[in-house]
C-alpha cells in the first residue's frame, strides 16, 4: 500500500498499513506531539534527551542519537501530502527510530518495520493514553 509521508519499504512491509496511513494523514500540535513522547516515553523506559519543533524544510523529520527533530506546523486540513507537516504519524516514525537504534536497527530494515508495527498497534489500542 502506498502511504503517503512514509517510505515505500516500511509502508510496503508493515502489517498493519491501513492504520499507519491513517497516522500518517493525522495532523498534531508540538504540545500533543510532546504529550505523546512524554507517555511513550514511561511506556518503553527510553527517554529523548532532546526535542526540538522545526519549521518546514527538507529533512525536517529526524532522529539520532536520543534527539529528535519534528515538524512545527501541524499537517492543514485537506492536505493529504503530509510531508513536512507534523502528524501522529511521524511522531510514530521517528520515536521508532530511537527504539529500534537501541536494539541495532539499522535505518528502515526489518528490525525498524517490526518496531513502528507495534508502535502503531499500541497506539490505536490507547496504550500511550
Ligand atoms: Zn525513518
Amino acid at each position: 500500500m502506498r502511504i503517503e509521508g512514509e517510505y515505500i519499504t516500511v509502508s510496503s512491509n508493515v502489517n498493519n498499513a491501513l492504520l499507519l496511513k491513517q497516522a500518517h494523514l493525522t495532523p498534531m500540535t508540538p504540545d500533543e506531539a510532546a504529550l505523546l513522547l512524554i507517555n511513550m516515553m514511561k511506556f518503553h523506559n527510553f527517554y529523548l534527551k532532546k526535542l526540538r519543533f522545526a519549521e518546514r524544510c527538507n529533512g525536517v523529520y529526524f532522529y539520532k542519537e536520543k534527539y529528535m527533530r519534528l515538524p512545527r506546523i501541524p499537517l492543514p486540513p485537506g492536505e493529504n501530502r503530509p510531508y513536512y507537516y507534523l502528524t501522529l504519524g511521524c511522531v510514530l516514525h521517528e520515536f521508532a527510530h530511537a527504539l529500534a537504534n537501541e536494539s541495532g536497527a539499522k535505518g528502515h530494515d526489518w528490525s525498524y518495520i517490526r518496531v513502528i508495527e507495534k508502535l502503531v498497534t499500541r497506539y490505536y489500542n490507547g496504550d500511550y493514553k
